[in-house]
């Protein structure tokens, strides 16, 4: 007889454990054991699971780069003896909180899948049942003896998809995410279909490396008609910064007019790296395309393709900490390392 996949479930916070505090009305965290009494239908997949809690729950706009490293530590603690993992996380960073995790786990073998809810799981429409079961159910789906899935995934309303290529886009919809750019991994229907073609490749059986060293000096500036040279010089000479995830237009399009390429002339050469990711929800950057990209590429910034800013800030921070020598930074950031870009 096969034994049962053994599954981690890693409950971090989020909407799916809270309850409603009386006096204010206001959704609250909880206590994960009484959490599980809501689903008894878990014991009744084919797996084992046990469940380990953050200490303190948060709200999931509370996350932060030591709950990401915490959470890393505890899949890696885990890693041998589970055959998957299925993370409980609130759903407004789940897609930063994913990303990060892709990038900082190397030579990943197993599942690790993100989910949570709209609702609570106490709540009577609640999404988070189905949500939960079905994460569970992947995670410990096996072809001959191995997990299907092998990388970080985000499961939200009935699709699974590769956890750094997603972004949210409803916060009141169940279907609160979206994989702009890579179809979904796998659709849950009266069957689990999985989309085998999509998924990477298992590594080698070469050791789990985490990574805990993230740079945290970087920032985010997203252009804007009316912008003006105070406002970018500013942003750009924040003390220690490092690198810059700079939101553009359409297929990397930003003004032309001199203030503004010089500003960005000026602090790359400061040793700082600037990522070109649009604003547009899909598609891609392609620099060079427009004249409004083309004194950008020449300067070198980086192109992020159709990389989400949620994977590239993670990415960043990720390479930003792993001392790689500035002369490849721009090619490796270029290159899909987690299926991050197309
Ligand atoms: N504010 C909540 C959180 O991100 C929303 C949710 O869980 O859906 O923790």
């Amino acid at each position: 007889m096969t034994k049962k996949p053994k599954i981690l479930l890693i409950y971090t916070g989020g909407t799916i454990g809270m309850v409603k505090d009386f006096k204010t009305g206001a959704l609250k965290t909880f206590n994960f054991d009484e959490l599980l009494k809501q689903i008894p239908e878990i014991n009744l997949l084919n797996c084992k699971i046990e469940s380990i809690s953050f200490r303190t729950p948060i709200d999931s706009s509370n996350m932060n780069i030591e709950h990401w490293i915490n959470l890393a530590e505890i899949l890696e603690n885990n890693y041998k003896n589970f055959d998957g993992f299925v993370v409980l996380h609130g759903s407004d960073t789940m897609a930063f909180t994913a990303s990060a995790i892709s990038f900082m786990l190397e030579n990943l073998n197993k599942p690790i899948i993100f989910t949570g809810s709209q609702l609570p799981i106490g709540d009577l429409r609640t999404d988070a049942k189905e949500n939960l079961i079905t994460s569970i159910e992947i995670a410990s789906s096996q072809e001959n003896g191995r997990s299907i899935v092998s990388e970080v995934c985000l499961y939200f309303e009935y699709k699974l998809y590769r956890g750094n290529r997603t972004t949210k886009v409803n916060s009141e919809h169940f279907q609160a995410f979206a994989s702009p750019n890579l179809t979904p991994l796998a659709e849950s229907g009266v069957h689990l279909k999985f989309n085998k073609q999509l998924q990477k490749k298992k590594e080698t059986n070469k050791p789990l490396i985490v990574r805990k060293n993230l740079n945290r000096n970087i920032v985010i500036l997203k252009i804007f008609p009316g912008i003006n040279k105070n406002i970018v010089e500013s942003i750009l000479s924040i003390k220690d910064l490092k690198g810059v995830i700079l939101e553009t237009y359409g297929s990397g399009n930003a003004p032309t007019e001199e203030w503004f390429l010089t500003v960005l002339e000026e602090t790359l050469k400061k040793n700082i790296v600037i990522v070109n990711v649009t604003q547009c929800l899909s598609g891609s950057v392609i620099m060079g395309h427009y004249q409004t990209s083309e004194r950008m590429k020449e300067m070198g910034i980086i192109d992020g393709k159709d990389i989400t800013t949620e994977s590239a800030l993670a990415k960043l921070m990720y390479m930003l900490g792993q001392d790689i020598p500035k002369t490849g930074f721009k090619e490796i950031f270029e290159t899909s390392i987690r299926g991050e870009i197309s």
